[in-house]
Protein backbone atom coordinates (compact mmCIF):
# COMPACT_ATOMS: atom_id res chain seq x y z
CA UNK A 1 0.00 0.00 0.00
CA UNK A 2 1.11 3.61 -1.03
CA UNK A 3 2.07 5.92 1.68
CA UNK A 4 1.30 9.55 0.97
CA UNK A 5 4.64 11.73 0.62
CA UNK A 6 4.68 14.90 2.57
CA UNK A 7 3.75 17.50 0.82
CA UNK A 8 6.85 19.09 -0.93
CA UNK A 9 5.13 22.19 -1.56
CA UNK A 10 4.80 24.88 0.89
CA UNK A 11 1.72 27.16 1.13
CA UNK A 12 3.02 30.73 0.06
CA UNK A 13 1.71 33.88 2.36
CA UNK A 14 -1.51 34.93 0.76
CA UNK A 15 -1.32 37.86 -1.44
CA UNK A 16 -4.47 39.77 -2.13
CA UNK A 17 -4.59 42.96 -5.11
CA UNK A 18 -6.58 45.52 -3.58
CA UNK A 19 -8.86 49.37 -4.63
CA UNK A 20 -9.84 51.94 -2.79
CA UNK A 21 -13.57 51.70 -2.80
CA UNK A 22 -13.89 55.66 -2.97
CA UNK A 23 -14.29 56.60 -6.72
CA UNK A 24 -13.15 59.82 -6.62
CA UNK A 25 -9.75 58.76 -4.74
CA UNK A 26 -6.70 58.87 -6.53
CA UNK A 27 -5.10 55.42 -4.93
CA UNK A 28 -5.67 52.78 -7.91
CA UNK A 29 -4.46 49.20 -6.50
CA UNK A 30 -2.15 47.71 -4.67
CA UNK A 31 -0.93 44.31 -3.47
CA UNK A 32 -0.67 42.77 -0.46
CA UNK A 33 1.85 40.53 0.40
CA UNK A 34 1.07 38.64 3.86
CA UNK A 35 3.88 36.87 5.80
CA UNK A 36 3.57 33.69 7.19
CA UNK A 37 3.26 35.09 10.60
CA UNK A 38 -0.10 36.87 9.32
CA UNK A 39 -3.48 35.33 10.86
CA UNK A 40 -5.05 32.88 7.93
CA UNK A 41 -8.23 35.12 9.06
CA UNK A 42 -6.57 38.24 8.13
CA UNK A 43 -8.86 39.98 5.71
CA UNK A 44 -9.07 43.19 3.75
CA UNK A 45 -11.40 44.58 6.54
CA UNK A 46 -8.27 44.77 8.47
CA UNK A 47 -6.88 46.96 5.18
CA UNK A 48 -7.58 50.77 4.55
CA UNK A 49 -6.97 53.09 1.87
CA UNK A 50 -3.32 54.22 2.42
CA UNK A 51 -4.08 57.42 0.37
CA UNK A 52 -7.56 58.38 2.00
CA UNK A 53 -8.02 56.54 4.72
CA UNK A 54 -11.57 54.72 3.42
CA UNK A 55 -12.20 51.12 3.07
CA UNK A 56 -10.43 49.24 0.43
CA UNK A 57 -11.94 46.09 -1.67
CA UNK A 58 -10.54 43.24 -2.36
CA UNK A 59 -9.86 42.50 -6.26
CA UNK A 60 -9.70 38.87 -8.54
CA UNK A 61 -6.64 39.60 -10.78
ZN1 LIG B 1 -8.73 55.94 -1.14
Amino acid sequence: MFKMGESVVPDMPKTMEVVCTDDSCEFDMAGLHFTYDMPDDTGVDAFSCPYCGGDVAEIEV
